[in-house]
């Protein structure tokens, strides 16, 4: 059988341990036997960012402003267990940190949804998928401790030194305040990926923030969105057959919790950190999970959710048996390809993304998965394989399908 060949090859990020693991046996069962595998590879895997100075990092992050498309494994964030274990030359940032503002994305992270393993929601039947966005607000704010009465006011002073004051609050007792700040580039940028991310992905939109209650702060988001819509996209949606929908946050919250799913929800940064906890759990794992990074100007960089499942790979060190998920990092894989066959229009690299996926998910659904799936799955009876016999399972499946 001949191998289905690429036109442009995708940014390939390696990463550390179990995920280490799982992305060569992923590689060499489910993807080079039946593609001609293209891509730019960059280790950073912890040991390589070291030697490089980080510098391998923010390479990859540029390789992917060029050829648009990456796939990134999970990585190691150092802290100081970590400096002593890898006798590091120094604490080096969180490599996703630095991809992200690099590239000035917002991520969209999705459920992956099998028969089995049943969200907790009993009318959720399609994935919801969040876009966080992923500056300022609380998570870049400055606050104080009031020690007691006096006046707290707002000031802004312009470039030529002219003030604007608003006050706070007139305290007679001691309190809290918080500053909180976001800039109109950044929320354009979080606007733009989500429309586009709702046009590739073909599904609906919806925003929610608190503008009845912050009619200034909340409602520049939505200003923003509402105008970008109009200008920009309102045609493109109406062709394609989807919509733009704004509500309240609460009105959202309510309206998802009796929903069918299947659209995108638009979260500001704190909505979106503790919705897409509420939602992962409520779908049943991290292992079960898409996440993609897309940056305003249409490049992606597809990874699993979740971290390097550090236990197992000590497990794996000393010989022993591991039953590591691997259904992200497959997926993050199949993302990845499918965009790439997308984007070089190339049909039979999107198609073989397709039947990998559906892979997949039919040998989860066929009882066949691992620990962590095992442990929850509605199926009964369900085979718990080890890390690489689920790979080899799925590769079987392929297979059969082909
Ligand atoms: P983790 O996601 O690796 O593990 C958290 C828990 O979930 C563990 O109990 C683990 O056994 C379980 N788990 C996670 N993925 C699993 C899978 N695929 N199959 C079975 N069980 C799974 O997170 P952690 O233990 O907090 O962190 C380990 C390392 O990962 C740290 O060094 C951290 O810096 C890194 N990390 C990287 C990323 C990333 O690159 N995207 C994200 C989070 C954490």
């Amino acid at each position: 059988m001949s191998k289905i060949e690429m036109k442009t090859p995708l940014v390939e990020m390696d990463g550390d341990e179990m995920t280490r693991i799982i992305w060569q046996i992923i590689k060499d069962e489910l993807i080079c036997p039946y593609l001609d595998l293209k891509t730019e590879y960059y280790d950073l895997g912890l040991t390589h960012r070291d030697e490089t100075g980080d510098q391998v990092t923010i390479d990859s992050a540029e390789a992917t402003k060029r050829l648009g498309v990456a796939v990134k494994c999970a990585t190691i964030t150092p802290n100081a267990q970590r400096v002593e274990e890898y006798h590091l030359h120094q604490m080096w940032k969180s490599p996703n940190g630095t991809i992200r503002s690099m590239l000035d994305g917002t991520i969209f992270r999705a459920p992956i949804v099998v028969k089995g393993i049943e969200p907790v929601v009993k009318c959720w039947k399609r994935p919801i998928t969040i876009a966080r966005h992923g500056y300022g607000d609380v998570y870049k704010n400055v606050e104080y401790r009031v020690p007691g009465a006096g006046k707290a006011e707002l000031v802004f002073t312009d470039t030529e030194g002219h003030e604007e004051r608003r006050l706070i609050h007139d305290f007679d007792q001691p309190g809290v305040i918080q500053g909180m700040h976001n800039v109109d580039s950044s929320i354009e940028g979080f606007a733009h990926s989500c429309f586009e991310y709702a046009l590739s992905t073909h599904q609906d939109l919806w925003f929610a923030s608190k503008d009845t209650i912050s009619k200034i702060y909340d409602h520049r988001f939505k200003d923003i969105f509402a105008d970008m819509y109009e200008n920009e996209y309102r045609e493109r949606f109406e062709a394609a057959g989807i919509t733009y929908f704004y509500t309240l946050i609460d009105d959202a919250v309510a309206r998802i919790m009796k929903s069918e799913g299947g659209f995108i929800w638009a979260c500001k940064n704190y909505d979106g950190d503790v919705m897409s906890d509420m939602l992962s759990s409520a779908f049943g794992s991290l292992a079960m999970m898409t996440s993609v990074l897309v940056s305003p100007h249409g490049q992606y960089e597809y990874e699993a959710a979740h971290g390097t499942v550090q236990r197992h790979y000590y497990k794996y060190l000393r010989g022993e048996e591991t039953s590591t998920n691997s259904v992200a990092t497959i997926f993050a894989w199949t993302g990845a390809l499918a965009k790439r066959g997308e984007l070089d229009g190339t049909p039979e690299l999107v198609d073989f993304a397709k039947r990998l996926e559906h892979a997949t998910v039919k040998t989860i659904e066929d009882g066949r998965m691992t620990g962590d799936l095992a442990r929850i799955t509605t199926l009964e009876n369900p085979t718990k394989l080890n890390t690489r016999d689920f790979i080899l399972a799925i590769r079987d499946e392929l297979e059969a399908g082909v």
